[in-house]
Order: structure tokens, then C-alpha cells, then sequence
């Protein structure tokens, strides 16, 4: 496994790098999600890259840029294990270096859910996941679908920029009881990583719901949103939004955001696959 740290060397090395380049890009502190992208990579792609980088532009000067996890270490044994080919883990100023002053944003799907909630991270990460397509030059490229809204971002960029990269959305792993792995689990106090997994449930219970009520013909989907919206607020989640949007004509994305004693925790359900 090779480790390159410059964009210079990264470049040279694509160059000579012949085959299907898969792509999983991250922000280190890995776990069993991250693991999964990397199995789907390994499973599609001829060459497999992973970048570790703690990414300034998408933190908001109040979030936790600073105490982000960084467990390079073991990021670098899981990476190994899971036969990556190349890790790239650049310096900010590698991809930042003074006087950068260029963004991409996407205007539409990147406004409601976290896009209210967090000015700017949307943009933060349309450009440098770009950035990083650029330097890297994958043909495949692997989300997760815990981050369901970024992903449905990142490929609007995709398709409005005429990149010739195909995404996939790899669907949420969780711990056995229904939490969603993530890097942020590790903030969360014993009491509070009891109480999390409620988010899921919250989740489930109300797409189910709203599945069934409109089987029956009805559209009820605010009583049940404030329902479960009321019931994670009397279990203790300081709740930001719970909330459903339309991505297609057949896919909606029904979203929660919550804090848990002052983490953050996001979670989804794909309202179209809920049914199935
Ligand atoms: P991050 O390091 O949090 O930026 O995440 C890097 C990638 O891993 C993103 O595409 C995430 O959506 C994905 N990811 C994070 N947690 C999970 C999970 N529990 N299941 C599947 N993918 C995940």
C-alpha cells in the first residue's frame, strides 16, 4: 500500500496507473461503514485509492473541526486490511495553500435538512470532493448512504459538471442495534450511546407510517413527523430537524438531525426503498 501525501506525487503516480480507478473518499477515524465503501471498492475497481482528510471549508467556525477524531494509525492497518492501493492524506495547505479562492456549490438539493442547519459545509464538500476527482481521476466513486443527502448532492454535481465518474450509494451500516455507525459515535457518553439507537427507531416507526398511510389513500405525514419529533424530544434529543424531501419523482429521503448531550447525530430513511 503505498502512502502519498503531496499532489504532486499523487499525479505522477495516476499517470502509470492503468485500469479501473475506485475512489472511497473520507475523513479518517474509520470504522465498519467506512470498511464497507472499501469492500464495495475492492469488489468494482482495479486500483483502489482512499484519502483521509479532515476537510476545513464543510466544518462551520462553531462545529468541531479541531476535536474532529484523527486515528491515522489505525485508519492506515483497516486501509491495509482492506486492500487499498493507495492512501492519500494531504496537509490542509497541500489542498488549501493561501490565497485559494475558488468553490463549487450545488443550489438546489443542498438548501433544506443540513443545508439549513450548517451554512456553507455543503459547499465545503462539492469542492473538495471535486478537488479531490481532479487529482485522483477515479471511474468509480463510493458514498455512504448515512450521508444520503450529500451523496444525492455530490451526484447533481456529477451529472451538471459532465464528470465521467459513476457514484454509488453504499446503504448505512449499523451497530447491532440500529445506531449508524460514524465517527462522531465515539463523543457519546455510556448513557447517551444507550439512548441513540431511538433516532433509528424514531425513523423507522414514522416511515412506516407514512407508507402506510398513504396506502390507505391518506397523506399524513406531518402528524406522524411531529409525533416522532415529539418523542425523541421527551427522551432527551435536542432534535434540529426531522424531516422528509423529494430527491426524484420516486425517491424521497426522510432525514433527522439531533443533538445527544452535544453530539451531533444524523440519520436517514430512503422513503421508497422503506416499502420494499
Ligand atoms: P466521513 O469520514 O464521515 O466523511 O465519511 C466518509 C464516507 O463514509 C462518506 O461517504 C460517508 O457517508 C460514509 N459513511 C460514514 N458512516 C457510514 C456508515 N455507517 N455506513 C455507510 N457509510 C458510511
Amino acid at each position: 500500500m503505498r502512502l502519498i501525501e503531496t499532489i504532486s506525487e499523487l499525479k505522477s503516480w495516476r499517470k502509470n496507473a492503468n485500469g479501473t480507478v475506485g475512489f472511497v473518499p473520507t475523513m479518517g477515524a474509520l470504522h465498519a461503514g467506512h470498511a464497507e465503501l472499501l469492500r464495495r471498492m475492492h469488489e468494482t475497481s482495479d486500483i483502489r485509492v482512499l484519502s483521509i482528510f479532515v476537510n476545513p471549508t464543510q466544518f462551520g467556525p462553531k462545529e468541531d473541526f479541531n476535536q474532529y477524531p484523527r486515528t491515522l494509525e489505525s485508519d492506515l492497518a483497516l486501509a491495509q486490511e482492506c486492500g487499498v492501493d493507495v492512501v492519500f492524506f494531504p496537509k490542509a495547505e497541500e489542498l488549501y495553500p493561501e490565497g485559494y479562492s475558488t468553490y463549487v456549490e450545488e443550489t438546489e438539493l443542498s438548501q433544506p435538512l443540513c443545508g439549513r442547519f450548517r451554512p456553507g459545509h455543503f459547499r465545503g464538500v462539492t469542492t473538495i470532493v471535486l478537488k479531490l476527482f481532479n487529482i485522483i481521476q477515479p471511474q468509480l466513486a463510493f458514498f455512504g448512504l448515512k450521508d444520503a443527502q450529500q451523496f444525492f448532492v455530490l451526484k447533481r454535481m456529477v451529472k451538471d459538471l459532465n464528470l465521467d465518474i459513476d457514484l454509488e450509494g453504499v446503504p448505512t451500516v449499523r451497530e447491532s442495534d440500529g445506531l449508524a455507525m460514524s465517527s462522531r459515535n465515539r463523543y457519546l457518553s455510556p448513557q447517551a450511546r444507550e439512548k441513540a439507537p431511538a433516532l433509528f427507531h424514531e425513523l423507522r416507526k414514522c416511515a412506516d407510517r407514512i407508507m402506510h398511510s398513504r396506502a390507505h389513500g391518506e397523506e399524513d405525514s406531518k402528524t406522524a413527523i411531529e409525533e416522532s419529533r415529539f418523542a425523541l424530544s421527551a427522551q432527551g434529543f435536542d432534535v434540529q430537524y426531522f424531516d422528509f424531501i423529494k430527491i426524484t419523482k420516486s425517491t424521497e429521503l426522510l432525514a433527522v438531525a439531533a443533538y445527544l448531550e452535544g453530539t451531533r447525530l444524523i440519520d436517514n430513511v430512503i422513503l421508497s426503498q422503506a416499502m420494499a
